[in-house]
């Protein structure tokens, strides 16, 4: 059995960028959600609880084939949404090796920006907005659904929830505006210790 953790910070952590009602049931009610359906769909296979969820999304081919989908859709979730709330902390400003190298790839911060907020804005549908590595080059991606960039190999480093669930309260359908308000809340701390680790 896999098990949600609380969240790292109070549900009004990230106010007023996103507030603590989304917060709440974002957490609390789907992303739990996500953890009953992934258990759900392990509890005859007690050999795949052996490995972590991470593990388990990075070779579905090794999921059988009658729960690959739960576990594509929901372990997707599961891990997604952990791996998000760990990058969220309010006013943290960008520095050390991940500044440096988005810069060298991007050209600008700006530019990084620009085209990081542009997946997230096109990404038809459900689903997340990424900064990745893909054989150690940065690279900006989105995914349907649930899906993780851990299932094509590739490092997650950065993440935004572009799921209605996570804006439309406050947002309504103004994708653009949460995106904008969702820069403010990256924990870049977080992102160059992910980065530095992977690099190593
Ligand atoms: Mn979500």
């Amino acid at each position: 059995m896999f098990k949600l953790e609380p969240l790292p910070y109070g549900y009004d952590a990230l106010e007023p960028y996103i507030d603590a009602e989304t917060m709440k049931i974002h957490h609390d009610k789907h992303h739990q959600a996500y953890c009953d359906k992934f258990n759900g769909a392990l509890k005859d296979n007690s050999e795949l609880e052996e490995k972590s969820p991470e593990e388990l999304l990075k070779d579905l081919d090794g999921v059988p084939e009658n729960i690959k989908s739960a576990v594509r859709n929901n372990g997707g979730g599961f891990v997604n949404h952990n791996f998000f709330w760990q990058i969220l902390k309010k006013d943290v400003a960008i520095s050390g090796k991940i500044k440096e190298a988005i810069e060298a790839k991007f050209g600008s911060f700006e530019k990084f920006k620009d085209e990081f907020s542009n997946a997230a804005a096109t990404h038809f549908g459900s689903g997340w907005a990424w900064l990745v590595l893909n054989n150690e080059e940065l690279e900006i991606m989105s995914t349907p659904n649930q899906d993780s960039p851990l299932s094509v190999g590739k490092v997650p480093l950065l993440v935004i929830d572009v799921w209605e669930h996570g804006y439309y309260k406050k947002y309504g359908p103004d994708r653009p505006g949460y995106i904008e308000a969702f820069f403010n809340v990256i924990n870049w701390d977080k992102v160059n210790e992910l980065f530095e680790a992977a690099n190593k």
